[in-house]
């Protein structure tokens, strides 16, 4: 009997798309306030992970929970291993969707939901793949493990405990995000940046937040403005906005400090290792209030977000520039932004995969 691989794709994908709807539907985010001994880095990447096993015991796989950290599906015997890394942990959503992200969509032949690309989606083709082979009878020579990561986002606490159980596969790859296989992964560094210096009296930046997490470019930035030159500020922002094509609002405010005005813009957010396919709403926020006479911290920040890191995809203008014989060049990624009028806070920028 000879077994067509596509036939089997073409008989598999209601099974694949309802497997993967069920693992979108799992808020995977990490979530350390809810940890426990028993959900390492809270109970989403868990349940994401338990379910992920179940679809492979019911098709008959042998599959093993390494303590809620990482999970691991196994086909063949052999003393030499090929390990298939993948994880089910996602990224916070983020604001701008125009779904709820975890009810997942078909659209135009597409899915949407949070996860769906970075990596459900692939985490299950592979699945997929493997279940290919047992059903076409293949008896590899050497097992085949597909390792399931809950924390590939962040930390890797999954894969590093994976990794003091189990023995390291001989041969690993990675079906992350991009067709067909990821051979390897950039390093990163996460770069904390604060800020000094004494304010004059005049106009105030009391707050300005974006950003959620250190590997995707903000969308949404707001600020809170206080002080003198309130009224250029208004003036001035819907022609900056049509000149950026983007989205924003400004609505008066009162606080301790007076009257001030909340400024809110809509930039696009994007993956980390393409931050040039966004509009990173911060530095483009920056960027506006930075025309305007802010003095001492403020105007340190807002000079550092506005211009220094506006478009600065490889670090060349921060000075921390990298190419790498194997990787390419080093990606910049200003991602989260915490600003308190009286209080020292952070900006840090991550070179991403
Ligand atoms: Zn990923």
């Amino acid at each position: 009997m000879t077994f067509s691989y596509q036939e089997f794709a073409r008989e598999k994908m209601p099974a694949l798309l309802a497997d993967l709807k069920d693992l979108i539907a799992i808020d995977s985010v990490r979530n350390m306030d809810l940890a426990t001994p028993e959900f390492p880095v809270g109970p989403g990447p868990v349940k994401a992970l338990e379910k992920f096993l179940a679809l492979a015991d019911r098709d008959g796989f042998q599959t093993a929970n390494i303590d809620n950290y990482a999970g691991v599906v196994t086909f063949g015997q052999g003393n030499q291993e090929l390990g298939v890394a993948v994880h089910v942990d996602v990224v916070p959503p983020d604001e701008g969707w125009s779904q709820d992200p975890f009810t997942p969509w078909v659209k135009d032949g597409r899915v949407f939901g949070r996860g769906t690309s970075d990596n459900k989606g692939p985490a299950l083709a592979a699945y997929y793949a493997l279940l290919a082979l047992k059903e076409a009878g293949f008896q590899p020579k050497k097992k085949i493990s597909l390792i399931i990561g809950t924390d590939e986002e962040t930390d890797w606490v999954g894969m590093k405990y994976y990794l003091q159980k189990r023995p390291a596969p001989d041969w690993v790859f990675s079906p992350d995000s991009s067709f067909p296989i990821v051979t390897g992964q950039a390093g990163l560094a996460v770069l904390k940046t604060d800020f000094i210096g004494k304010e004059a009296t005049g106009l105030t930046l009391e707050s300005f937040f974006a950003g959620q997490a250190t590997n995707m470019i903000p969308a949404a930035a707001t600020a809170v403005v206080s002080g003198e030159n309130l009224e250029k500020i208004a003036a001035a922002f819907p022609d900056f906005l049509a000149k950026k094509g983007l989205t924003g609002e400004i609505k008066e405010t009162a606080s301790e400090n007076g009257n001030c005005l909340k400024i809110s813009l809509e930039g696009v957010s994007a993956h980390a290792s393409v931050p040039w396919e966004g509009k990173n709403g911060a530095c483009l926020l920056a960027s506006f209030l930075r025309d305007f006479p802010f003095t001492g911290r403020a105007k340190n920040f807002l000079d550092f977000a506005g211009d220094l890191e506006l478009e600065d995809y490889y670090g060349e203008k921060i000075g921390i520039a990298n190419t790498d014989s194997e990787m390419g060049k080093s990606i910049n990624c200003p991602a989260v932004f915490r600003y308190q009028r009286d209080q020292a806070e952070a900006l840090p920028a991550r070179p991403a995969t």
